[in-house]
């Protein structure tokens, strides 16, 4: 190409036009990302394969919140590979901070204590913050309060397959609240208390109860003890008008009030798993099979070789957590009686 043309912009080369808009309508919703500047070129990677796998046929916005101001660069670099609009919000100080009954010099024992032990993420700080915020903050920022639909998307993440449909509309036509890819056991050490927690709201909070919940998956003996099952964060489609419902934020403030996220180390993954298990009925929460995914250290990958062709995947099934020991997968399949995907006995 000659100098001339090496000035057009990629759509005078008819580039734009290549990528095929997905027809059909689009849903109230946005991608959402927590992020540092300095995680911007891990984010790059995640939004690059976003895009290749799906958004670039269905534009959806993406909305970066951040405790402090995000640099130029975050936002050049972002913004240059997102198909839809992009919004930078920056979190207020009261969501990112420790709230005013936390006792202090106690916090700051357990951080110590949970260093010697050598718990991962137990001397941090904003770690904690971190989860507090997702658990109880993200969806009702202002950037967030335009949408209904969330997908939450981390850093250094893998798509493996083409994403054929709009999981935001499936979520929306199948009466979807919640959905996973990716389930597995909690370390114990970080949530010694959060189930006595719990036990407490569902006595203080009985009407928040859904009937034909999933306690199934949560508890092995009816609710007297936690089984650590959670669905993993990481990856979440989701409803947000279902985080700010009144039996959200109850669940929030009270397992907020007893202090765990700063006197343990309670994720956010825990946390919005028993709320989806407690508060919604079964068949509100998805498992997506068909989005191939990977978030350090695990993969989910269709086993069904068929689908793998389709959907042009790149993982190896080999790697497939779902079937393992240490996820928590099939309890999902048991509770909600559905059969397991092709090829899924080759990997017990
Ligand atoms: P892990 O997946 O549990 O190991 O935790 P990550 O380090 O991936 O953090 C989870 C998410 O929160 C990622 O999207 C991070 O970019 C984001 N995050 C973690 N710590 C901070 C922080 O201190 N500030 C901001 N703005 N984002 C953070
Ligand atoms: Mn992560």
């Amino acid at each position: 190409l000659g100098e001339a043309a090496m000035a057009l912009t990629p759509n005078d080369h008819g580039w734009n036009d290549m990528l095929g808009t997905a027809p059909g309508p689009r849903m109230n919703a946005t991608f959402v990302t927590l992020a540092r500047n300095s995680d911007v070129w891990d984010i790059a990677r995640s939004i690059r394969q976003v895009e290749d796998r799906f958004n670039r046929r269905y534009n959806y916005d993406w909305v970066f919140l951040n405790d402090k101001p995000f640099d130029e660069t975050f936002k050049k670099v972002t913004a240059s590979l997102v198909s839809g609009k992009t919004h930078y919000g920056e979190i207020p100080h009261e969501h990112w901070s420790f709230p005013e009954h936390i006792d202090q010099d106690k916090a700051k024992k357990v951080r110590e204590d949970m260093a010697q032990r050598k718990i991962i993420y137990g001397d941090s700080i904003s770690y904690r913050h971190m989860c507090r915020f997702e658990s109880g903050f993200f969806f009702r920022q202002e950037l967030m309060m335009n949408y209904e639909w969330y997908w939450r998307v981390e850093p250094s993440i893998e798509l493996f397959c083409d994403i054929h449909y709009d999981p935001f509309r499936y979520m929306a036509e199948h009466k979807k609240k919640y959905s996973f890819v990716l389930s597995l056991y909690e370390y114990v050490e970080t949530i010694p208390t959060l189930w006595d927690s719990v036990k407490k709201f569902m006595k203080n909070y009985p009407e928040h109860i859904a009937e034909g919940n999933s306690m199934g998956f949560l508890s092995d003996d009816g609710g007297e003890t936690y089984n650590k099952c959670h669905f993993w964060s990481n990856f979440e489609v989701g409803n947000l008008e279902w985080l700010r419902s009144k039996a959200y934020i109850d669940f929030f403030e009270s397992l907020d009030q007893d202090g765990g996220f700063f006197y343990e180390r309670w994720g956010d993954a825990p946390v919005h798993s028993i709320a989806a298990g407690l508060l919604l009925p079964k068949e509100e929460i998805h498992f997506f099979n068909d989005i191939a995914y990977y978030h350090v250290p695990f993969t989910h990958c269709p086993t069904g070789e068929q689908t793998r062709i389709d959907l042009r995947c790149h993982c190896n099934p080999k790697e497939n957590f779902d079937w393992k020991g240490y996820s928590c997968t099939s309890r999902y399949f048991d509770i909600n009686k559905l059969d397991k995907p092709q090829g899924y006995e080759e990997q017990e």
